[in-house]
């Protein structure tokens, strides 16, 4: 059964097709800079790689292009989009409506959009990338996969922030959690690497990409994570600020004359360590900065070291321990000079850093020194492999049913 996999960014799409008979990638690409200039599309078949130049508007223009790539005569991978069986696209929010994978109707579309104010960033694009799916691959069914699910095993006393509790059973405001998938598909990954018991296994998974997020995933289930109501919480983030003084909110809205959907842009799109290094809210461009002596940037660097030693060790209290730190997304998997800056100074936790080992960028690693009580893992994230396993699972069950 070959499955296509969709997972819109906030300016970008990664797509793969897999043969889940085989378990194996077809083809897999990523658009880059959707809606600003310079948009590419790279396309991979096996060693084969394509890359198209091309303006690409918006996300409906993207989802054409990886059809076409998919088609294509001479790098495509199918010949026809009939032969694809099925299509998982990767939603950020469930609210508490959904804490599993299912199949889209329209009910289900009027849902998505629903939760869509509470991650602005990612669900327009989303709901952009569903519609042409559909349009364009009719009769084909679509299965959401939500990055909130697997956090639906968090207890009160950790989802429910200090605020009277009619608001809770009013409006559903809670902490919720986001890039479950990945976190889920990490910790896994961690529980087979360490060979432990998956029930008395303590785990801390640090997503750290553009967007960031840090889990404690106690005997395989998450039991505390930093993103919240909305994936603002938490962690310093390319451009979202993390946690804040709530206050902070109103006297910005005030100082600066802001609505309320204005300041909600401005802690999404402008802060983080965009807002602090006023160089980029890509990492790669504020190493190169920090490196040539710019403070700016060195301080959004320490500032996102920081804060995510800062949770790793309230982790560590929440879970009694902590037998693994994993690091993977694009950042945690990549940047080695960020790791070693989180982990120095955690040898209290049994985490230390093997410099030779952790020079690996994009594998599947023990970074740690022999003898850790505590490993420091880099573990690829693969949400594509683990919505597509969702996606035929709810499938299935739903053609069996029907
Ligand atoms: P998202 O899926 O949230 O868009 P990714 O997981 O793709 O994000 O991660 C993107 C981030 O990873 C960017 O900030 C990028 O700079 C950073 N990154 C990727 N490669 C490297 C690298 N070699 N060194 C440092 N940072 C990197």
């Amino acid at each position: 059964m070959k499955v296509l996999v969709i997972n819109c960014g906030s300016s970008s799409l990664k797509y793969q097709l897999l043969d889940m008979t085989y378990k194996s990638v077809l083809a897999q690409g990523l658009v880059e800079r959707i809606g600003m200039s310079g948009s590419q599309l790279t396309h991979k078949r096996g060693e084969l790689k394509k890359v198209i130049l091309q303006k690409l508007s918006n996300h409906a223009e993207a989802i054409s292009l990886v059809l076409e790539s998919l088609t294509n005569p001479k790098y495509g991978v199918v010949g026809n989009l009939q032969e694809i069986k099925a299509v998982g696209h990767r939603v950020v929010h469930g609210g508490d409506k959904y804490a599993s994978s299912v199949l889209i109707d329209d009910i289900v579309m009027q849902e998505i959009k629903k939760y869509g104010e509470l991650a602005p960033l990612h669900t327009p694009k989303t709901i952009t990338g569903i519609e042409t799916c559909k349009k364009l691959m009719p009769g084909v069914p679509h299965v959401a996969v939500f990055d909130t699910a697997f956090h639906q095993t968090l207890p009160p006393k950790a989802f429910l922030y200090g605020l009277p509790y009619e608001l809770y059973e009013k409006y559903k405001i809670r902490k919720y959690g986001f890039h479950g998938t990945s976190h889920k598909y990490v910790s896994m990954k961690a529980i087979e690497m360490l060979g432990k018991p998956l029930s008395e296994s303590k785990i801390i998974t640090c997503h750290l990409g553009n967007g960031s997020s840090i889990t404690a995933v106690k005997g395989g289930k998450s039991v505390e994570t930093s993103m919240g109501f909305t994936p603002l919480e938490g962690l310093l983030m390319g451009t979202r600020s993390g946690h804040l003084d709530p206050a902070v909110v109103t006297y910005i809205m005030d100082k600066e004359k802001l609505s309320a959907s204005q300041v909600n842009d401005y802690l999404n799109k402008k802060s983080g360590a965009l807002g602090i290094s006023g160089v980029s809210s890509d990492f790669r461009d504020i190493e190169a900065a920090a490196s040539q002596g710019n403070y700016r940037a060195q301080l959004a660097l320490d500032m996102f070291a920081y804060v995510v030693k800062h949770y790793i060790g309230a982790y560590a209290n929440v879970m009694n321990g902590v037998d693994a730190i994993v690091f993977t997304a694009g950042l945690g998997e990549n940047s080695i000079t960020m790791r070693e800056a989180i982990i120095r100074d955690l040898d209290y936790l049994g985490a230390e850093i093997d410099p030779v080992r952790n020079n690996v960028r994009g594998k599947q690693v023990d970074v740690s020194k022999d003898g850790s009580a505590c490993h420091v893992l880099v573990i690829p994230t693969n949400e594509e492999l683990m919505i597509a396993q969702e996606t035929v699972e709810i499938v299935s069950c739903c053609f069996k049913a029907s």
